[in-house]
């Protein structure tokens, strides 16, 4: 079946990429060279785009390009070229937002035609979860993407933001309905129930996914978070927080692929975060050599978490008190009147309503990646399937209690504690 595209559009190839580029003044010059002389290749190992490297004598860049259908499907599954134009003007609001904590590529090109974006090639940097995997420890990792996250979420929110361009965005981001819908249904829904694209690791995890499908208490927890996520317009969210979405060396976080942005409560970006961690801790198991050989590992795992959310809380809290210009909790109620502890009562408030999403979100996003459609290579990676079901199976005891639970937790040292009491007991399969 052909796909219908828009006048101006064509999907490249190694090959024609390079006139393209030779065809952009702004862009031939950045890589310098003519089209000969271009050295290309296509790494896109995403689900829905194509990512082209392009380097030239003078310098390098990413193309960017999205794809009429899902490109881990096929040309059965349409979905709009417009995702590209949601996460260029993501890229340049979270540039604008994020001051000092991870950073976005930098933005070179948009082209709205051929949904199409022109940013930095970070060469010297490889996806977190790539990371996670091999167990490489990252010395900055919590601090800045805690800040990133505290940044551009606050910045975003009807704390800060002028509420006309609030609602205007609001109105803008409104029609990434298809990307949405995507989150709708493969994280919210089909986990869930019987679903064509459901997969897990079988027979190990059947009982379990069996149990999951009966469990009264997960089906309504979970639904009560997609209502969270489709009626609450509260910030700007990268809408995808996965280490798959993060790009690190030693010196450097960088924040990648934020095409399913959309205005959504705050959580669902720190609880994205907060579940890949959890799910690389449970799959280390599977990737130890010897019997104990990544308990170091985890440990900073575990750790990696606590101080995460202890850096967006600080953040956040200086914000608050900074830069709390909106329409929400003004000033003019609380500081103004010589009301301080009213002020921090509000923070308090906001601060723990974020939480109780958190965990929420975090324990959906740790189910979907175990027994939906897409999964993580953390756990992918183990051969082994009797060990792979192992990891999987605690990972999934843990985002249950975190989805069902998320009342009772008040700190991420008690999630870690709960993660530590799970690896230890072990889930009978
Ligand atoms: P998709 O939306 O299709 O998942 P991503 O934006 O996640 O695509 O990109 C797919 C892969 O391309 C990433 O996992 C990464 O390896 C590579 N990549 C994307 N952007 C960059 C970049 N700016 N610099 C270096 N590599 C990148
Ligand atoms: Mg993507």
């Amino acid at each position: 079946m052909a796909i219908e595209t828009p006048d101006g559009y064509e999907a490249f190839t190694v090959e024609t990429i390079k006139n393209y580029i030779a065809g952009d003044a702004l862009l031939a010059a950045r890589v310098g060279g003519g089209p000969d002389e271009l050295k290309t290749v296509e790494v896109g190992d995403g689900n829905l785009n194509l990512v082209f490297i392009v380097e030239g004598p003078a310098g390098s860049l990413i193309i960017k390009q999205a794809l009429p259908y899902v490109r881990l499907i096929g040309e059965s599954w349409p979905l709009p070229l417009k995702r590209s134009y949601f996460e260029y003007h993501t890229l340049t609001r979270q540039a604008a937002a994020s001051s000092d904590g991870a950073r976005v590529p930098e933005i070179y090109a948009y082209d709205e035609a051929n949904a199409l974006i022109a940013m930095e090639y970070l060469s010297d940097h490889i996806i977190l979860r790539k990371g996670f995997i091999q167990g490489i420890a990252y010395p900055r990792l919590a601090n800045d993407l805690g800040l990133f996250l505290a940044e551009t979420l606050f910045r975003t929110s009807d704390l800060h933001m002028d509420t006309a361009q609030k609602k205007a965005d609001v109105a803008l981001y409104s029609d990434n309905v298809a990307l949405c819908d995507i989150t709708e249904s493969l994280v919210f829904t089909e986990p869930y129930q019987e679903a064509e694209l459901n997969q897990w690791t079988s027979p190990q995890l059947d009982r379990l996914v069996q149990a999951l499908r009966q469990d009264r208490d997960v089906k309504v927890a979970v639904q009560v978070m997609k209502e969270r996520f489709t009626t609450c317009t509260q910030s700007l969210l990268h809408a995808d927080f996965h280490s798959g979405s993060v790009m690190v060396n030693q010196a450097e976080t960088r924040v990648i692929d934020p095409e399913f942005s959309f205005y959504g409560p705050m959580g669902f970006d720190t609880g994205a975060l907060f579940a890949n961690y959890f799910l690389a801790y449970f799959s280390q198991a599977g990737h130890a050599q010897q019997a104990g050989d990544r308990d170091a590992y985890q440990k900073w795992l575990l750790q990696t978490a606590i101080d995460t959310w202890a850096t967006f809380e600080a953040r956040f809290r200086e914000l608050w008190h900074s830069e709390r210009t909106g329409i929400l909790f003004p000033r003019s109620l609380f500081e103004d009147q010589d009301d301080a502890m009213g002020s921090e009562q509000a923070l308090t408030r906001t601060l723990r309503s974020l939480f109780v999403d958190t965990v929420g979100f975090a324990g959906t996003k740790m189910i979907r990646r175990l027994v939906g459609l897409a999964h993580v290579e953390d756990m992918e990676t183990i051969e082994d399937p009797d060990r792979r079901a192992r990891c999987e199976a605690n990972a999934l005891a843990m985002g249950r209690e975190l989805l069902v639970s998320r009342h009772q937790f008040s700190s991420i040292g008690q999630l870690c504690d709960l993660a530590r009491s799970i690896k230890n007991r072990g889930v009978t399969l």
